[in-house]
């Protein structure tokens, strides 16, 4: 495909090329067509003078003569004998009022005194006298007159149709209007563009001025060319506009280089501009009073452009010598081109070798507005570049720490769940006391790292609100339970009120108006030494069902000085650094809570005494959802803080009926060694097809659904539930069950309907957490509530265990003298595989045995063969989790470099990796069963 299309551009380029050639061939090579049957020459004449005193001599026009101003000057001559009638004479006013008579007929006349607003004389124009039959011989006569110092000069005479004088005028000083309107077209394009610029990028952009005098330059030309009378009904408005524009002229190329210069020279260019400024506004009164005529101070004006040109000049030069004007070079090179054409222009002038006023002129602006422009481009670019740059480098950053501190909170849950298992197990008061420590320092860490997972969200834009029906007095009493320890262990008196008849449920989101509150009272109770912290929940009515929540947390510590409330609310900032340094804090608190506040719309404001306390007040708006009365808090709170369940270590719910989705093996052997303690009735099934029949027949509690599986994913299967008609758990909550742990990840799932999500691979504390928090309560038996019989049971049970775990103690007391597990599969991350079997060396066994059976080999080479770079994404995306719960990291990481190739669509870097990593596959599988045999054989040794 891609050479078909090399092979059409070379056809295109073979077209243009001799398209081009057929028309240079015919337009300059072969013979003219068309004869054009006009007619033109220059009237030539004997013609007699005649002035006002009434002397007379012999003259040749065009010339120039002496004569006063405003002195009548008339000339005459015979018409030729020959003269053909309905041809035209064309003479030329400068500036002069004419008339014209044949044998003292008045033939023609010209002047704008009537029709004119301000000056004392006509603009320069053609006036034509049309010969009529029997002219021949007859005398014509001339009179010019004008106020001006052009009274004796007399232009050139045209004789032809009109077509032929015009066509000879087009000819003579065409380019110039050709010139004029292109650099008119320029000008509107870089005023226009510079807006546009302007509004895009918010900065204004100093090519505006030069497109502005850019314009006027072409104004000028155009309204003072000879084509005016052809273009503008009245003439006499046109030069006086064009008069202007010169005079406006200096103005925004002085602030143009004043800009571009960087104002290092502003006073000179100010003074110049106010210098012109103050010339228009003089020269404009006294044309407005008709008292001197812009064509008389036309001078001062030409002499501010050449201050102007020679201030821009000597800047130039100036900075050159400082070395500035590498910051400008391109505009630089631009001026000197405009500056050179000026000279040429002079040199054509006073050589008479052009007598078009301004192309080279305008040729020069062009050429600065040019490189202008392609400065300004560049600039653009550049800037966009930078700021590109910088973007990306921020999201780098905050992905950056998103992706940290998840790698780091997964590790720090597994140090805090062993620490709880020796709190739980130790008699030790010394090792209770470390542990103790560490259960502080650790929690400390991960509520660290969650500020820092919370902030880079808030950075990188992915922080969401996701509203849902909430009860108040769950949202208080969670809040006042999360702090009410800690006040209680430094000796402060907790006070919580409220408005009794705020609405009971509300709409928002509760989450993260937890975190909110949680945030502002853990900051009270660190912040206060001695005293109380009060906590008050009221509200404002709104209008469409809304309600204010107006929460205050008020404390009588330390306080806050009135220049530091202001910076509290940044990012990373900590006030009072001195007092505080004995304080844990990040300084991300207050930033976050800031954050979080007005993305719900809501506003956050602090009112301190320093060494008195502080008053943290937040507003909120949230929906009503059910209106009737909160009541009494405080009177709630103990019962409230006992209906909340405390997390526990052990889950029993015999009656719990879960369903599993997994097309992985091993994930559904892990899951139902997970949950095998808790007694809950688990139904496992391997692809969304299954999964649908399972929810038409049975009503579960839970449904926990994997989102990469073949045919069918989790999503799909999840949308496929959802339009089942006879599906029985319609109301049952759907978790996710997947391997990317990635920011932004449970709010996407929310946002498709599911519940919650679990992150692979599984474990165990996380697992338990989700089941109390979806399992319905009364499903879930506390130690107290186990019926007797359930309770006799589960002594049994416990009974049984303890003998089971008297065993295995004494097994793995034999294992440690035969081969042990730690040895004989080195090649693995021991540790963290059985960290993701709930530390039982046996069910790590059995996973470890899953593994082999569970042997993907052939599904990866028929995907590749087959190139199913689906499939095979699948395939590894599954090895990936898989593999890192068996210990096996590097073939993991492995396979989740492979998962990303394939869906980046980087099939080289698959078509690279593949064979070596299925060697790897193949070698660890071969190491396992070797090592599985190994540890069995050892075992037969050993056992009695
Ligand atoms: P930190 O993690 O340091 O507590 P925050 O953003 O929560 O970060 O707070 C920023 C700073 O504001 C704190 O370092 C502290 O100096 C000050 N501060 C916050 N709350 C209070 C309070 N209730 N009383 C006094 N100072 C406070």
């Amino acid at each position: 495909m891609n050479k078909k299309m090399d092979l059409l551009k070379w056809v295109f380029h073979i077209i243009v090329f001799f398209v081009a050639f057929i028309f240079i061939l015919g337009e300059f090579i072969l013979p003219k067509e068309i004869k054009n049957d006009t007619h033109f020459e220059l009237f030539e004449a004997p013609w007699k003078m005649i002035r006002q005193d009434g002397t007379t001599m012999d003259i040749r026009i065009p010339g120039i003569y002496p004569a006063e101003r405003n002195e009548i000057v008339t000339v005459e001559t015979v018409l030729p004998e020959d003269i053909k009638e309905n041809l035209f004479l064309c003479f030329r006013s400068n500036r002069q009022d004419m008339e014209l008579y044949v044998d003292n007929e008045l033939r023609q006349s010209y002047s704008t005194e009537k029709s004119r607003l301000f000056g004392h004389s006509s603009p320069g124009a053609f006036v034509f006298l049309k010969i009529k039959e029997g002219d021949g011989g007859k005398t014509l006569r001339v009179t010019y007159q004008t106020d001006t110092a052009y009274s004796g000069n007399l232009q050139e005479i045209f004789y032809g149709d009109i077509m032929g004088i015009w066509s000879y005028q087009f000819k003579e000083r065409g380019e110039e209007l050709i010139v004029a309107i292109l650099l008119l077209i320029l000008g509107i394009i870089s005023i226009l563009g510079s807006w546009g610029l302007h509004f895009c990028y918010h900065k204004p952009l100093e090519l505006e001025y030069l497109g502005w005098g850019v314009t006027f330059a072409a104004f000028w030309m155009i309204a003072d060319s000879v084509f005016r009378q052809l273009l503008f009904p009245n003439i006499s408005a046109v030069n006086d506009m064009a008069f202007v524009m010169v005079m406006l002229l200096p103005f925004p190329f002085l602030i143009y280089m004043n800009e571009v210069q960087k104002r290092r020279y502003n006073v000179l260019y100010v003074v110049i501009s106010a210098l012109v400024a103050l010339d228009i506004v003089v020269c404009i009164t006294l044309q407005f009073l008709n008292l001197v005529d812009f064509s008389d101070s036309i001078a001062v004006f030409a002499g501010f452009c050449g201050i102007s040109i020679i201030l821009i000049i000597v800047t130039c030069i100036m900075d050159c010598i400082k070395g500035y004007i590498a910051q400008y070079k391109l505009v630089a090179i631009g001026v000197l081109g405009a500056a050179v054409a000026c000279v040429i222009q002079l040199v054509l002038y006073f050589q008479r070798i052009a007598n078009s006023s301004g192309v080279m002129i305008a040729l020069g602006m062009i050429f600065l507005l040019v490189i202008s422009c392609i400065n300004t481009i560049r600039d653009i670019f550049h800037m966009e570049n930078e700021k590109k740059q910088a973007i990306y480098a921020n999201e780098a950053k905050a992905q950056f720490l998103a992706n940290m501190s998840h790698e780091i909170r997964t590790p720090i849950n597994a140090v805090l769940g062993m620490d709880e298992m020796i709190l739980q197990e130790s008699k030790e008061p010394n090792v209770l006391e470390y542990a103790t420590d560490i259960h502080n320092a650790g929690k400390t860490l991960l509520s660290l790292i969650n500020d820092i997972l919370d902030f880079s969200k808030i950075e990188s834009g992915k922080m969401e609100i996701l509203p849902v029906n909430y009860d108040l007095s769950h949202l208080i009493s969670d809040s006042y339970n999360m702090v009410a320890k800690r006040a209680e262990e430094k000796g402060l008196e907790f006070i919580l009120e409220n408005d009794t008849t705020l609405p009971c449920k509300l709409h928002g989101d509760e989450v993260r108006l937890r975190q909110v509150l949680v945030n502002l009272l853990t900051n009270a109770v660190k912040y206060t030494k001695e005293g109380s912290i009060r906590m008050s929940v009221q509200g404002k009515r709104l209008e469409d069902n809304q309600l204010l929540l107006q929460i205050s947390v008020q404390d009588t510590g330390i306080g806050i000085t009135k220049e530091n409330c202001e910076k509290l609310f940044d990012s990373f900032q900590r006030v009072d650094e001195k007092r505080n340094r004995n304080i844990e804090g990040t300084g991300l608190g207050l930033s976050i809570t800031k954050q979080i506040v007005s993305l719900m719309q809501g506003s956050i404001s602090v009112d301190s005494e320093y060494g008195k306390g502080s008053v943290f007040k937040v507003e909120i708006p949230q929906h009503i959802v059910d209106d009737s009365p909160v009541g009494n808090f405080s009177l709630k709170m103990d019962a409230i803080i006992h209906e909340i369940p405390q997390t526990k270590e052990t889950l029993i719910a015999p009656e719990g009926r879960i369903l599993v989705v997994d097309d992985v093996d091993m994930n559904l052997k892990v899951f139902f060694g997970l949950l095998k303690q808790t007694q809950i009735q688990i139904d496992m099934v391997s692809s969304g097809y299954e999964a649908l029949e399972m929810v038409r027949t049975k009503k579960y509690h839970i449904i926990f659904l994997d989102h990469m599986m073949p045919q069918m994913d989790g999503l799909e299967t999840f949308k496929a539930m959802k339009q089942l008609k006879d599906n029985q758990n319609t109301e049952t909550p759907v978790i996710m069950l997947t391997a990317n742990a990635i920011v932004g990840i449970r709010e996407k799932y929310i946002q498709e309907g599911f519940s919650d999500y679990l992150s692979k691979p599984v474990q165990r504390k996380q697992l338990y957490n989700i089941i109390r928090k979806h399992l319905p309560k009364e499903y879930i038996l506390d130690s107290e509530e186990v019926p007797l019989l359930a309770k006799e049971k589960s002594v049994e049970k416990v009974e049984v265990i303890e003998e089971v775990e008297a065993i295995e103690k004494e097994e793995n007391h034999n294992v440690t003298t035969s081969p042990d597990l730690f040895t004989v599969f080195d090649f693995l991350d021991t540790k963290t595989g059985l960290m993701y079997c709930g530390d039982s060396e046996d069910f790590y066994l059995e996973i470890l045995k899953t593994s082999l059976d569970n042997d993907r080999t052939s599904l990866i080479l028929e995907a590749y063969e087959q190139q199913d770079w689906q499939q095979y994404g699948i395939c590894m995306h599954s090895l990936k989790s898989t593999s890192l719960s068996i210990g096996a990291n590097k073939l993991s990481e492995r396979a989740k470099a492979l998962e990303m190739a394939v869906k980046e669509e980087r099939l080289d870097y698959v078509q690279q990796e593949h064979d070596s990593f299925l060697k790897e596959y193949q070698e660890l599988l071969q190491k396992i069963e070797k090592g599985l045999v190994s540890l069995q054989a050892g075992n037969m040794h050993h056992r009695p």
